[in-house]
């Protein structure tokens, strides 16, 4: 199916929010920080693999702690310094003082990063913990997107859950959060990965009916490895279908049958919701190329060498 799509960013624009206003669609990879020298330089073979695409925007997941922290920050700078990428700058306000994160904030506008993802974070070390606010830092993600902007012009992004953030109470109480995220200056979210388009729609829905305007990126994870995708499903609460789960486990041995039904599902995915007009697509790469650009080839977007 080739959709034809524009994959980059029109006419020079700087930010994600000049390219969504103008009409554009973002395409976009997201890579966590490696924790080995040997997975920093596949982290590397693979953006550079997938620079080739010409993504919108990539992005580096913020850590839950030190060398973590400072490992994305290294990288991101080095995405910004060293490649032809626009790349966002993830950060995340758990375990940090006001100070901390305007320092951090800092160090990524010195490397040009523009465009930002404001997020709150997990508890450290156990995710699914009680939250407990830094004595100097924030309670929400709607503060840092307040002192992103502060420090400059830069675009701000923030996180939606279609599945509902497992700590908000329902549906319609977390859309309400969402536009409270956008009011506070957010210019656009990306979800969490999610296996249903309806529910990405139906948070599409609430969302504008609590008042929120900005544009939603559907998060999109390929499936590569069942019992991960499993972990991750159960740790943000989304609904993992169960017919999914048993087609995949019926060839978990066999990793290529695994990837290939994982490329097939995401790719119907992603065609019900171009045909819904999303404003773009953010792949959860997992530092891997493969899934994706087969995604990417289904769907006709960008050039494939
Ligand atoms: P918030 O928007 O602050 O929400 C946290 C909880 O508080 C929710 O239950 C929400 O409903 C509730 N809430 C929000 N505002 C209010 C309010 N005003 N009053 C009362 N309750 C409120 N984590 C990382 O550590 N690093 C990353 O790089 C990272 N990248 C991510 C990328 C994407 C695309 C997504 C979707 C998530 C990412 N996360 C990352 C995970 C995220 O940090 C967690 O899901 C976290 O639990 C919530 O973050 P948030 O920014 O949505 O927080």
């Amino acid at each position: 199916m080739a959709l034809g799509l524009p994959s980059t960013m029109p006419g020079g624009a700087r930010t994600i929010r000049e390219l969504l206003a103008a009409g554009g669609r973002s395409f976009s990879f997201e890579f966590f920080a490696p924790k080995s020298e040997a997975a920093e330089v596949a982290f590397w073979q693979t953006m550079r693999d997938l620079e080739r695409l010409q993504p919108t925007f990539v992005s580096v997941t913020y850590g839950a702690g030190g060398t973590t922290r400072e490992g994305t920050v290294r990288l991101t700078e080095g995405i910004a310094r060293d490649t032809t990428l626009t790349v966002v700058g993830h950060l995340a306000a758990v375990a940090h003082s006001v100070a901390e994160l305007r320092n951090v904030i800092g160090q990524y506008a010195d490397a040009g990063v523009r465009n930002f993802l404001a997020l709150r974070g997990d508890p450290p070390g156990n995710p699914q913990g009680e939250w407990v606010q830094h004595p100097e830092g924030f309670a929400y993600a709607e503060d840092l997107v307040r002192l992103i902007r502060t420090h400059g012009d830069f675009c701000v992004g923030v996180a939606a859950f279609p599945d509902k953030h497992p700590r908000s109470p329902d549906l319609e109480t977390d859309a309400r959060f969402l536009a409270r995220k956008f009011q506070a200056g957010a210019d656009y979210a990306i979800t969490q990965m999610f296996f249903h388009a309806d529910d990405y729609l139906r948070l599409r829905d609430r969302v504008a009916a609590s008042g929120g305007t900005a544009p939603i990126i559907p998060g999109i994870m390929p499936v590569t490895n069942v019992r991960q995708i499993q972990r991750f499903a159960q740790l943000t609460a989304a609904d993992f279908p169960e017919p999914l789960a048993q087609r995949l486990l019926a060839v978990e041995d066999d990793p290529e049958a695994v990837r290939a039904i994982g490329v097939e599902v995401a790719t119907e995915l992603c065609e019900r919701l171009l045909t819904e007009g999303v404003p773009g697509l953010h792949f959860i790469t997992l530092n891997k190329s493969t899934a994706t650009r087969e995604i990417y080839q289904n769907l006709g977007v960008g050039a494939l060498s």
